[in-house]
């Protein structure tokens, strides 16, 4: 979704003429509910063409597949199914999160009023970007990238 009406949100040049309240109104048309139910919530803001022009390539897709595949196979291998398939129970045997990460998570259950679905919708997250990690403890800063996903309509 656009971030205001008219998309121009956080635009570097100001181009936005949206009132705080109409930019309140229009991303409070995504019921809480249904933004629950979505894991990875991203700001994208705009990018200039002269700095697209001159961005340097990202790193090749048969990179990334290969890791997103051993993230993938870790999970089959641990649990024989993808994070994202886990039962509520299933999250409680194996997305137990480190001491320090347990407490970060439940820092930010409170700080940002997080659901229970939340929870544990961030702890698959967290476990995935531990496995991408090639990690298997899942550690703060897996819990903290994904606090961060969820962090778009709570600004
Ligand atoms: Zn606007």
């Amino acid at each position: 979704m656009n971030p205001c009406p008219c998309g121009y949100y956080g635009d570097s040049r100001g181009r936005c003429r949206c009132t705080p309240d109409q930019v309140l109104r229009y991303r409070g048309r995504l019921s809480g509910p249904l933004l629950d139910r979505i894991d990875l919530q991203i700001e994208v803001p705009a990018v200039p063409a002269e700095v697209l022009q001159h961005a340097p390539d990202g790193e090749a897709s048969a990179v990334v597949r290969a890791r997103v595949a051993q993230a993938r196979q870790r999970q089959l291998q641990r649990q024989g199914k993808a994070n994202a398939r886990l039962s509520t129970c299933e999250i409680d045997q194996y997305c137990q999160p480190e001491a320090s990460a347990a407490a970060l998570l439940k820092h930010a259950i409170s700080r940002f009023e997080l659901s229970a679905r939340a929870f544990h919708r961030l702890l698959k997250v967290a476990r995935t970007i531990a496995d991408i990690s090639a990690s298997d403890a899942i550690e703060a800063q897996h819990v903290a990238e994904a606090v961060q996903y969820r962090r778009f309509a709570k600004d």
